[in-house]
């Protein structure tokens, strides 16, 4: 709304107000350095440069069959116009399974059908939702245990259901303390109230031996420490998300392991939609989550395989860039280690990088037909990250010809740097925009009691 200006006209924004702030901005710019955009002498990376075809093992690498993607998401909603304080949160998890066949022969036609794709495919999800601020689930308790007691709720009710397996969330995380035969009995778990740490915790929780506070199982995943009283709360919202991808590919993973082990599961390739990493507070699911899925390892086989692919960080940019000059070229891996990471995150211990985090290592591939992805695949043994340096030898990783095979193979025109079963998991987990937003509005008011 513009002022009067006291002359029976309105006072306007100067047309140049904004050149000074441009001229200033312009002229500081040069004190930032933006490394993803410093490429201009690329020696130093000829030697980290390999070519697939001088990648593959002893033997001849495994050529899979089928993909298994697995793609959250999350929306937080206003439960009603003009109560803003009031949120209400969704997440959920698709997952497609995939016959590469099939993806093949429709990439054989000029044009990929995405009807013949979702045929191709098959679906499970599993959806949970809470109120992630300004309601809670009962009186007299603060937006923290709200949360606590919500979620543990939804571990012990929500299920993943798909051919045959049949698991709460809770069940899961179980699992993923334990190994592919056996879920673990109790987890460790540090004390909410004291810095009580390890406590053994059953399934149904426990008191903490030192301070009696009830100690759940789902404190594990330590979420309440990123819900504020302010604000929306979105951000424990994605570590639930990302948690619930977790538990849906370890769930999948161990229905082959349990009913497939020498069939489908040396046969099928795991992709998660993001970087193999248990990021913020979920960064304890690291170490337990490696050691499953290299408990997996058969002697005398690969697999499982399983990659994750980023969308969205300083190494996607850098990959991009490297592509553009052609610094990597079609069929090509860029060995991410210390002098990259150093480069790239601008960071001068680059020894820390991932360590807490990261349950798979980085690598730039530029596939056959010009797509450049940052994907992250778990060494067979031992960490990706350390404080050593950990392991970013392409040797460390048997499973890697297989999966760059999947990449040529699953290349498509209709996404940019993408995988088409990565789209096609995040067709069946999206929530749409628009008409999706305001059904999901009308739910929380229901769940909320505010429906009108
Ligand atoms: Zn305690």
């Amino acid at each position: 709304m513009p002022y009067d200006d006291g002359h029976g006209g309105f006072e306007r924004a100067s047309r140049t107000a904004h050149t000074y702030t441009v001229v200033r901005a312009l002229a500081e710019r040069a004190e930032f350095y933006v490394p993803v955009e410093h490429l201009a002498d690329t020696q130093w990376l000829a030697g980290k440069i390999k070519k697939r075809s001088e990648l593959v093992p002893d033997g001849a690498a495994a050529t899979l069959s089928h993909a298994i993607a697995v793609d959250g998401s999350r929306m937080v909603v206003e439960a009603r116009a003009g109560l803003p304080s009031v949120r209400y949160g969704y997440v959920q998890a698709g997952a497609v399974y995939l016959d590469l066949g099939a993806l093949e022969t429709q990439r054989q036609e000029r044009f990929v059908d995405p009807v013949v794709l979702h045929q191709a495919a098959r679906r499970a999800l599993v959806a949970l939702d809470l109120p992630t601020a300004g309601a809670y689930t009962r009186q007299g308790i603060d937006i923290k245990q709200s949360w606590r007691e919500a979620v543990f709720d939804l571990f012990q009710r929500k299920r993943v259901e798909v051919n045959g397996l049949n698991q709460t969330l809770l069940e899961l995380l179980y699992l993923l303390h334990g190994t592919p035969d056996r879920p673990a009995s109790t987890i460790p778990v540090d004390c909410v109230a004291c810095p009580q740490k390890n406590i053994a915790v059953e399934p149904t929780g426990t008191t903490c031996p030192a301070c009696s506070a009830e100690v759940v199982p789902i404190d594990k995943l330590r979420l309440t420490e990123d819900v504020t009283d302010e604000g929306t709360n979105e951000l424990p919202l994605t570590r639930l998300m990302q948690i619930v991808e977790l538990l849906v590919v370890i769930g999948l993973m161990t229905l082959l392991w349990r009913s497939a082990r020498n069939s489908y599961l040396p046969k099928t390739l795991f992709i998660v939609d993001g970087p193999l990493a248990a990021q913020g507070v979920t960064a304890p699911l690291k170490t337990p989550t490696l050691a499953f899925i290299q408990s997996m390892t058969q002697p005398g086989t690969l697999g499982p395989f399983i990659c994750g692919v980023e969308k969205s960080s300083e190494f996607v940019d850098f990959a991009e860039a490297m592509a553009r000059y052609d610094v990597l070229e079609p069929g090509q891996l860029l060995v991410i280690d210390d002098e990259v990471i150093a480069h790239v995150t601008n960071n001068p211990n680059p020894k820390n990088y991932g360590q807490a985090t990261y349950w798979g290592r980085k690598f730039i591939y530029r596939a056959t037909d010009g797509r450049v992805l940052v994907v992250t695949i778990p060494p067979a043994t031992g960490t990706p990250y350390s404080k050593q340096g950990g392991r970013p030898e392409p040797q460390h990783y048997p499973t890697m010809p297989a999966i760059l095979d999947v990449i040529d193979r699953t290349g498509s025109t209709m996404y940019l740097n993408a995988l088409v079963p990565i789209a096609l998991a995040h067709g069946t987990a999206a929530y749409p925009i628009g008409v999706g937003t305001d059904v999901l509005k009308l739910v929380a008011q229901q769940k909320l009691g505010m429906a009108q």
